[in-house]
């Protein structure tokens, strides 16, 4: 791990301007130094990671990339778990069990599982693909900017990972019912989640943009290297892409500007984020009362029907014997999004109130948010499995019930309200303590 000098400390050594780079978490501007191969540059200020050395990262991106495209369709096209009950085998595939659910009016939830488990991994994927076969074959892909933002976008609802873990707790959910049989599907779509996180690690977008052209980076210019008295990018007159990270030039109010190398707009901080942060968490605490409160899934069996909360699923898989499950679930579902509202509501609250306390901590905080908010989606995964499978009509039906769609808007909200805010403004804050 390498961290990066500051402006000023070892500013004029060496020839020539030196890169300059922005942290994207607290905005503090720092020269480039060199990485070792798969070595990190970090931020001097907050730690964050500014980026990571890639050796052979077209290659390598682009071979994860195209076994990815493979391993998708096989998972798509074979059943990912079958069940056993009498002799008849009843098996189903991803879309299939998609299809269930939005045949039983569970629309939103249908549409939730499609789009974080097949649109969103595919968009990523087709994304990737189509930049990197170019850049191998010395060629520069059309439209680069608009394909780099669509996969920027995609990146964080793809979540292969908390599907294959809904999988496996779904498996032992039905092994208590019935003899379950794994399908081919489970181990491609494993594979697959190990295949996405190396091809998403080992794509280096500052390659694809050296490769594409030059771009009036104003952190090579000298002028630049010249405003280096003062701290942030902000305060030097710049503005850093959030998408792609070039920095800009901000010219006097650049409303509406766009990002000369990747067309995102550009933005010194998160519009509104704080207002915006505000208002997906209240809807978020709205929801969260009905998503524990009402039934989650409606077993119907010959013993008559059984409605199920989050928190009695929790009970079910503890009393039955399966504790570490329980555990699991018990953290996605019901501690991660508790948590996650408590602690951007802190962040919120202790930002809005310009607090120059614990930043450190905070911005930590702020990373721990974003890393672990997607697993809350567990819960919504075993379901659409379990859905798909237990629909014996005589026997034994499994439903979503409407506290699947609530629970599903407070992960969607929470997502979008750790989106809105920006770890940078708990950095501005100690900025105005220092004039
Ligand atoms: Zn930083
Ligand atoms: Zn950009």
């Amino acid at each position: 791990m390498t961290t990066a000098t500051t402006n000023g400390t070892n500013g004029t050594t060496g020839p020539g301007p030196v890169p300059l780079v922005a942290c994207h978490e607290c905005d503090l501007l720092q020269r480039e130094s060199a990485v070792p191969p798969d070595g990190t540059l970090r931020c001097c200020r907050c730690h964050a990671e500014l980026y990571r050395a890639h050796p052979n990262s077209t290659d390598r991106a682009l071979a994860f990339t195209l076994t990815c495209v493979v391993l998708f369709f096989i998972s798509n096209l074979y059943p990912i778990v079958g069940l056993a009950v009498n002799g008849d085998l009843v098996e189903t595939t991803l879309l299939g069990a998609v299809r269930v659910l939005y045949r039983d009016g569970m629309w939103p939830i249908a549409g939730l599982v499609l789009a974080t488990t097949f649109l969103m991994p595919l968009m990523q994927m087709t994304a990737m693909a189509y930049l990197l076969v170019p850049l191998q074959l010395n060629r520069r892909p059309y439209h680069a900017d608009f394909v780099f933002r669509l996969m920027h976008l995609a990146q964080p609802w793809g979540m292969t990972e908390v599907l294959i873990l809904g999988m496996l707790v779904a498996l032992v959910k039905l092994a208590h019912i019935a003899s379950v049989v794994p399908g081919v599907a489970l181990w491609s779509f494993g594979a697959l989640m190990l295949l996405l996180a190396a091809a998403g690690s080992a794509f280096d977008p500052r390659a694809l943009w050296q490769r594409i052209g030059s771009f009036d980076d104003v952190a090579s210019n000298a002028e630049a290297a010249a405003a280096a008295s003062a701290h942030t990018a902000l305060r030097c007159g710049m503005l850093s892409c959030h998408s792609c990270g070039l920095l800009v030039k901000s010219t006097a109010h650049v409303h509406g500007a766009a990002c000369p190398r990747c067309g995102a707009h550009l933005h010194a901080r998160k519009p509104g984020s704080i207002a915006r942060t505000w208002a997906f968490l209240i809807a978020a605490i709205v929801m969260y009362i009905p998503a524990n409160v009402l039934p989650v899934m409606n077993t119907s069996s010959l013993f008559g029907s059984e409605k199920d909360t989050i928190l009695s699923g929790v009970v079910y898989l503890w009393t039955s014997g399966s504790w570490p499950l329980a555990v699991v679930v018990f953290i996605a579902s019901i501690a991660v999004p508790m948590l996650k509202i408590l602690a951007l509501m802190y962040l919120a609250i202790s930002t809005q109130r310009r607090s120059v306390m614990l930043v450190q901590e905070r911005t930590r905080i702020y990373r721990l948010v974003e890393l672990v908010g997607r697993w809350s989606m567990l819960d919504i995964y075993v379901i659409t499995i379990l859905v798909a499978l237990v629909q014996f009509n005589a026997l034994a039906t499994i439903q979503a019930g409407p506290a699947a769609v609530a629970f599903g808007s407070v992960v969607v909200l929470t997502m979008f309200a750790a989106m809105s805010f920006d770890p940078r403004l708990i950095w501005d804050a100690t900025e105005d303590h220092h004039v």
